[in-house]
């Protein structure tokens, strides 16, 4: 959608092209069947996700984050065959490395973490470990852990990926837009300003990533 083509009018928008905003611009448009503009100032993952080495880890200190990233994975493992959009996805597992007697205590903590949070991690000797990945030196290994179930991807490929899944379930993306002040009136957002124009909107998803504090002070 070209900028000379912007709507008047959206129920929410969605600030930054970027792997959040088109996660968050798919799952509004898919499951909660919402009007949504997503509006990125440049283009679609021109941000920080241009940048990720697309690592997929799961395990966190904290149960809903880790619940999240396990969304992610189940997500992962179907997007491509929905979108027809390759995202690069490989279940192919990931191994943590204790290379002194703190660092083992710290990955046996986080296995006990794991079990509680229903994610698989199989605690290994080093010689189990270099049977997984042979090209390492183990010499100075104490233990290691293995997550079966996370991977990596391609950033760029997934957001392209749940971009077009949110067009397909009915989002518009604009591209070369970029987000300049809000209208607010009674302490809540009526409008979003552009330097394209004025779209009036019911609700604002502010995903503009290492820019978002920026936007976030914006005039309005
Ligand atoms: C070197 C590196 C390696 C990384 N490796 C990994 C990894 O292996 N695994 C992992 O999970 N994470 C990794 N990350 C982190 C990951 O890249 C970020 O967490 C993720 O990309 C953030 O996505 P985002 O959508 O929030 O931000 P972004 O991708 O930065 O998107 C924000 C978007 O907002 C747009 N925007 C800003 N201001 C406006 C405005 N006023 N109007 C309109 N649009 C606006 C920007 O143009 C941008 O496209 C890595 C990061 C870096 C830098």
């Amino acid at each position: 959608m070209t900028p000379s083509a912007l709507p008047a009018a959206a129920e929410v928008v969605v600030i930054g092209g970027g792997i959040v905003g088109c996660s968050t611009a798919y799952h509004l448009a898919r499951d909660h069947k919402a009007d949504v503009l997503l509006i990125e100032k440049g283009r679609l993952t021109g941000g920080s996700t241009w940048h990720a080495a697309g690592l997929v880890g799961q395990l966190r200190t904290s149960a809903s984050i880790t619940r999240l990233l396990k969304h992610s994975v189940e997500l992962y493992d179907r997007l491509e065959a929905e979108t027809g959009l390759a995202t690069g996805w490989k279940r192919n597992g990931g191994l943590r490395l204790a290379c002194n007697a703190d660092r083992w205590i710290e990955i046996r903590r986080q296995a006990t973490t794991a079990k509680s949070f229903g994610l698989e991690m199989h605690l290994l000797s080093p010689g189990e470990a270099k049977a997984l990945w042979p090209l390492m030196d183990t010499s100075d290994l104490v233990g290691a852990a293995f997550l079966p179930t996370d991977g990596q991807a391609s950033p760029s490929d997934i957001t392209q990926s749940l971009a077009k899944g949110a067009r397909m379930h009915g989002a518009r993306l604009m591209e070369g837009v970029a987000v300049t002040g809000f209208e607010i009136e009674n302490g809540r957002v009526v409008a979003v300003l552009t330097d394209h124009g004025r779209i009036a909107c019911e609700k604002v998803v502010n995903c503009a990533g290492m820019w978002a504090g920026e936007v976030g002070r914006l005039p309005g």
